[in-house]
């Protein structure tokens, strides 16, 4: 007796919730390098240690 195995399975699409305003992360990225900061602005860049202000100036 032997049970088919389901080799092919329903691909789910990955569960990417990606909450609306594309600008909520645009001010955290470092104007030198462009990498995405860590942390909400003010802070520095990781990478390359450069300012990145905060909104509102
Ligand atoms: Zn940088």
């Amino acid at each position: 007796m032997t049970d088919p195995e389901p080799s092919v399975r329903p691909v789910q699409p990955p569960d990417e919730d990606e909450g609306g305003d594309p600008a909520c992360w645009a001010n955290r990225v470092c104007p030198a390098c462009g990498r995405l900061a860590d942390d909400e602005p003010p802070t520095v860049c990781a990478e390359c240690g450069t300012e990145i202000p905060g909104p509102g100036d």
